[in-house]
């Protein structure tokens, strides 16, 4: 399937705006969209009683003093840090090839870039995340970002400038790799945000399509890294871990959970 009847649209948009403007404002304005918007909806379920059940750490709270310094903090790095860097950056994005107004992918091609840009930044955020837990530096950079061990959706990108600049990296290999476009670059810019924001959003939901993706880590597998500080350091999926023997205390409390709800039925 082709996307080419989508080019018109595309084309007068990026007309209308300029290339420069939507390779380095336009991808920042893109980015808080998506963030927040993301977030919209996790933030209502605290006020629906009913989905209270499918909260992970049912014991915590998210007071509205921390969850309004979270937003500070977060809006503070992404106004001063990432903004500011899409601005430096342009002229060295410009030179890759990225290009606003390019052919639009067909839908597969699309698709494919999206899961191995999946595979890509979740391999490369497992190791650099493992390493910021080193004793060494852990304290000055990465320590931040586990101020929640109850996080909530807007947690995702609350993080030292450092970490934020280290960790970014990761997440611009693939759609550089595999296509220099704008639109497939925000496209994957969405889904990336969306899945980081859902799985800080401290509820495991037993209807989320996500749970039909093989290896998918979700809400619940990451949860458990703010809730006890280690393991479980991939971003998205959980195979690394399993190889790595780093999700053993994770998986261990798995069973002991499956192990007592079965106990419990057969009373
Ligand atoms: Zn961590
Ligand atoms: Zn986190």
């Amino acid at each position: 399937m082709s996307l080419a009847f989508l080019e018109p649209y595309w084309y007068s948009f990026v007309d209308k705006f300029g290339e420069d403007f939507l390779i380095s404002y336009g991808t920042f304005f893109a980015h808080q969209a998506f963030y927040f918007g993301a977030f919209i909806p996790f933030f209502i379920c605290d006020f629906l009683p009913f989905l209270q059940k499918y909260k992970i750490q049912q014991n915590k709270t998210n007071d509205w003093k921390s969850q309004l310094n979270c937003t500070f903090k977060v809006l503070l790095t992404q106004t001063l840090v990432q903004l500011p860097m899409m601005i430096i950056f342009h002229p060295a994005i410009h030179a890759t090839g990225l290009r606003a107004k390019a052919p639009l992918p067909s839908l597969p091609y699309l698709l494919l870039t999206l899961t191995c840009s999946f595979i890509i930044e979740d391999f490369y955020f497992y190791w650099v995340h493992r390493a910021l837990h080193h004793g060494i530096w852990y304290k000055y950079i990465h320590k931040m970002h586990h101020d929640h061990s109850a996080p909530f959706g807007i947690t995702a990108e609350y993080a030292h400038p450092i970490e934020t600049l280290i960790l970014g990296v990761g997440t611009v290999i693939g759609p550089f790799l595999f296509s220099r476009d704008l639109f497939t670059l925000w496209v994957w810019l969405g889904v990336r945000l969306y899945q980081t924001v859902e799985c800080h959003c401290g509820y495991d939901f037993p209807f989320n399509p996500t749970r039909l993706i093989p290896f998918w880590g979700g809400a619940k597998f990451h949860d458990f890294h703010h809730e006890t500080f280690v393991g479980n350091y991939a971003s998205t999926f959980t195979y690394l871990d399993a190889m790595f023997g780093t999700s053993d205390k994770y998986l261990k409390r798995l069973d002991e959970r499956a192990a007592k709800k079965s106990q419990t039925k057969s009373e």
